[in-house]
């Protein structure tokens, strides 16, 4: 039968695998032999399932936003991880992940971050478990996401400012890993998002699978049926992208609308659209498409949303991109920013901008009025209230 999901060596068709250096190969090798053992067992499963209750606030909402359907001529419902804990869906993948490093015995955490929601989730459960926390964040982005940087350190993380390469997510990623293989025994790092070497990939996808899971259970409830025709979310590496879509993949018939980061367009230069733009290539462990040179060397992404801006891509949606399952726009900037403003005005959502970008996909699909489409939300707009006020003042002085 035909899947999409990862086979026992973490490909998805051609993309994904395991490129590490030598010194790690015990490390993910263990890894690969553990998690799914387990992720299986009762333990696990009655431990996760508690605190994404009683900790995170699970299940998350599947809100049915009658407004945003009227001017759109469907029937949208928002499935809310923005109400999660800590504000977003990446809760769900470091609780899982420290649960895992627990059973393996592991003592020491390392993670790396971005815009910093990825650390302040990890920082969070590594205060939770009490243990030790190390955050990997390039020097622009810890200077730019000063709150979040605070966060961490409140939490007891440490934060390590990267000051390689451009300075932000792909080069803390990069230092993330070498300390990995200078601690192989005793550190388990806290991967982000559906991107990096087998096993990560497929281990986050199932941690996040709980919202498609979820999505099921409400909308049977509400609609009296568990397939919406659409399913809608931003992709960043895919993390939130993989848990909305996990249990439909095989349903061709629910259609799969996915929105990564256009920046100021893709012929500009300045973009972080890794479907549209990339070449297959190797990143953090990977293969997968890749943002890069015509001699290989990676190109610098740009997005309005730090949480978007990365060179590559999850494994999994460079094969769902081939494999014609999932379409994927190129969501710009302005674009995002309009969306940003309109949730905010008719149903009194501020999104994150990343989740933005889902929302600006609603423009460029047809609908029929029959059509049910279930979009995720996957964080709140907090963290991103600078660049929504530097936007109004730019509107009102033009
Ligand atoms: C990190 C982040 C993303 C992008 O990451 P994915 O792994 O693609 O989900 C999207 N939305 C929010 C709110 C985030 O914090």
């Amino acid at each position: 039968m035909k899947t999409y999901h990862a086979d026992e060596n973490g490909y998805y068709g051609e993309f994904g695998g395991a490129y590490v250096p030598e010194i790690l190969h015990k490390c993910v090798d263990d890894l690969q032999k553990t998690y799914l053992k387990v992720m299986e067992s009762d333990s696990f499963k009655q431990e996760f399932n508690q605190l994404l209750r009683d900790y995170v606030g699970r299940p998350s909402p599947l809100y049915h936003a009658k407004r945003l359907s009227e001017r759109y001529g469907c029937k949208i419902y928002l499935k809310r991880e923005d109400l999660n804990h800590t504000g977003a869906h990446k809760i769900n993948n470091t609780i899982g992940q420290i649960l895992i490093a627990k059973r393996m015995g592991k003592t020491r955490i390392i993670a790396e971050t971005g815009a910093g929601q990825h650390g302040v989730a990890t920082a969070t459960v590594c205060a939770l478990m009490d243990m030790e926390c190390v955050v990997y964040m390039g020097k622009t982005d810890v200077e730019r996401q000063y709150p979040n940087v605070q966060r961490m350190k409140m939490l007891g993380a440490t934060v390590r400012p990267v000051t390689s390469g451009n300075m932000t997510l792909k080069d803390a990623t990069n230092d993330a890993i070498r300390d990995w293989c200078c601690h192989p025994a005793d550190t388990f790092y806290i991967l982000g998002t559906a991107a990096g070497p087998h096993p990560y990939p497929d281990m986050v996808s199932r941690l996040q699978s709980v919202i498609s899971e979820e999505i099921k259970k409400q909308l049977l409830e509400q609609e009296g049926r568990e397939n919406p025709d659409y399913l809608i979310a931003c992709l960043g590496g895919g993390s939130n992208a993989a848990g909305t879509i996990y249990h439909y993949l095989h349903d061709e018939q629910v259609k799969i609308v996915l929105a990564e980061a256009g920046g100021k367009g893709i012929d500009t230069g300045m973009s972080a659209a890794t479907i549209q733009l990339g070449k297959t290539g190797i990143i953090h462990g990977s293969k997968t498409l890749v943002m890069q040179t015509e001699d290989g060397q990676i190109e610098e992404p740009y997005s309005i949303s730090a949480g978007l801006d990365y060179p590559g891509i999850g494994p999994m949606y460079a094969h769902l991109n081939k494999e014609k399952r999932a379409r994927v726009l190129a969501i710009n900037d302005d674009e995002a920013l309009a969306a940003a403003f309109e949730l905010t005005r008719i149903e009194g959502i501020i999104p994150a901008l990343e989740s933005s970008h889902a929302l600006a996909a609603l423009k460029k699909v047809e609908f029929k009025p029959t059509d049910v489409v279930v979009l995720t939300v996957s964080g709140r707009g907090d963290k991103d209230i600078q660049t929504y006020i530097q936007a109004m003042n730019e509107k009102e002085n033009n």
